[in-house]
């Protein structure tokens, strides 16, 4: 028999729809890929092998059903998001000890569509972060090399994707938390258009750039995902209304010959590293042999995005994170005395440095004396931003970028150096700030450090349709990165 985990998301549900592998066995082979490979990944959270086989069994006795496009696929979900079977910390300790009376949207419509969920995936502390060294329980490591980084904030989603655990993650993305992982750890990432996943049981960072979404193999695998979760809710008050198109029918029209592809000057410059480059620019010219047109487009503003990103990212979660305060959710800190003191304790003891950081700077730019030198300043190059890439995809269909500047590092290199570690991210926090929609795609291993390398292909608001289908399109075009040997 093949093996099961080394299977696509797209294989396994039509094998599974025929019969041909049941609930249980794909289960059965992803949990013995957790315990072969966890000791030194550390990809999850928590598991709960007893929950996902007792699922399993339930779905295999109820059989397949075409209506159910998840039925029986192992995933995992990032442990930012709300789930009643399973506690759910953020990546702090803070938490330590939630188990929410909910499952967030996208995490209903994952059980409603057939999943099992095999547990929570790990993060940077409150989706800070791009490396998941910020989690407060563990470091995740890089499937293709254990020594390095796996990206962050969903390093643990693309880990378990990457390592074989499960068939999809969802994750979250800020500021690229979807799209560099999915980058480092040679997976696809699906960053959706802000408000067109409803973010209902995300625990918010920052809230105006926050967006759920999937990673997988495959950009189909992404797609089928994506159109599970898509779509309006009530209860996620920027959740938009508009019916979802359907992604997977056209998916396979999507052709290179006469696709736009921009190309700004910007991200290709001297920032990224040689290897990130060149395997960028060569995929956009395997493109360009089958009938794709390069565009150069310019995004001038780009130079502004980490420091305009950090701004609002910061305040937006010092407001979110003032919900912690040990009297509502999960650790209160013991032997206080009063009111103040169990405030100041237990938001002491529960968050890490580098939240405690982003409070207090959040705090600062929203503070009465420097709240249009910042935040107010931030908002409007923010729309500057936005303006810049709604016209640079006047003269293009899709924007092609590298995902970050350099394939994965070693654990351990930029962690002392916050402002290094932001300074990561200039190549994906734009899109957030637009609210645009980002797909990472693998298109090839650096020429030096053999880490793969990923692309992002930027398309427009509710443009999620022609996106996968190009996105599709290059993948067939590209020869595989193929598994990490673990
Ligand atoms: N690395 C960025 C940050 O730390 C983005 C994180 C994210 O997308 N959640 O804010």
């Amino acid at each position: 028999m093949t093996d099961i985990c080394s299977l696509t998301l797209t294989e396994l549900a039509g094998a599974l729809q025929k019969k041909e592998i049941s609930a249980v066995q794909a289960t059965q082979a992803c949990l013995e890929r957790i315990a072969a490979t966890e000791p030194k990944i550390r990809a999850l959270l928590c598991t709960d092998a007893n929950g996902a086989l007792d699922r399993a069994r339930a779905l295999d006795k109820l059989g397949p059903d075409a209506s159910l496009p998840l039925f029986g696929v192992p995933m995992t979900v990032k442990d930012a998001l709300c789930t009643k079977d399973f506690p759910t910390t953020a990546g702090s300790r803070i938490l330590e000890g939630f188990r929410p009376v909910f499952d967030a949207f996208a995490v209903e419509r994952l059980r409603a569509a057939g999943a099992v969920i095999l547990g929570k995936s790990n993060l940077d502390e409150f989706a800070m972060g791009s490396t998941t060294e910020n989690s407060a329980f563990q470091t995740t490591r890089n499937p293709w090399n254990t020594d390095k980084v796996p990206g962050g904030s969903s390093g643990g989603s693309a880990a378990s994707v990457a390592a074989g655990q499960c068939f999809a993650s969802l994750g979250s993305d800020t500021g690229g938390s979807i799209r560099q992982p999915a980058s480092l750890c040679g997976c696809v990432g699906l960053k959706p258009t802000y408000g067109s996943v409803s973010r209902y049981g995300l625990i918010a960072y920052g809230s105006s750039l926050d967006q759920i979404g999937p990673l997988a193999r495959t950009v189909e695998d992404c797609a089928r995902v994506f159109s599970v979760i898509a779509g309006h809710d009530r209860r996620d008050a920027t959740s938009d209304p508009r019916p979802v198109e359907d992604v997977l029918s056209s998916l396979g029209c999507g052709s290179l010959k006469g696709a736009r592809l921009g190309m700004p000057k910007e991200f290709f410059g001297q920032g990224a590293a040689a290897e990130v480059r060149d395997a960028c620019e060569s995929a956009l010219r395997a493109a360009s042999r089958l009938g794709a047109e390069l565009v150069e487009v310019s995004l001038p503003h780009t130079r502004a995005a980490v420091a305009t990103y950090y701004i609002i990212a910061m305040a937006e979660a010092s407001s979110n994170l003032a919900r912690f305060d040990g009297v509502r959710y999960g650790r209160r800190a013991e032997n206080i005395h009063d009111l103040w003191e169990l405030y100041v304790r237990s938001r002491s003891e529960g968050f890490g440095a580098e939240v405690k950081r982003r409070i207090m700077l959040g705090a600062y730019v929203l503070s009465a004396g420097y709240y249009d030198a910042y935040y107010r300043k931030a908002a409007q190059v923010r729309s500057l931003i936005r303006d810049e890439y709604l016209a640079a995809l006047e003269h293009c269909d899709v924007i092609c970028a590298p995902v970050s500047p350099e394939t994965a590092w070693n654990i351990g290199t930029h962690s002392d150096d916050p402002l290094r570690m932001y300074l990561m991210d200039a190549y994906t926090l734009s899109l957030n700030l637009a609210g645009l929609p980002g797909l990472s795609l693998p298109v090839g291993l650096g020429a030096q450090s053999g880490m793969p390398v990923g692309m992002q292909i930027i398309g427009r608001a509710f443009g999620e349709v022609g996106l996968l289908a190009l996105g599709h399109a290059l993948e067939h075009a590209l020869p595989s990165i193929g598994a990490p040997q673990l």
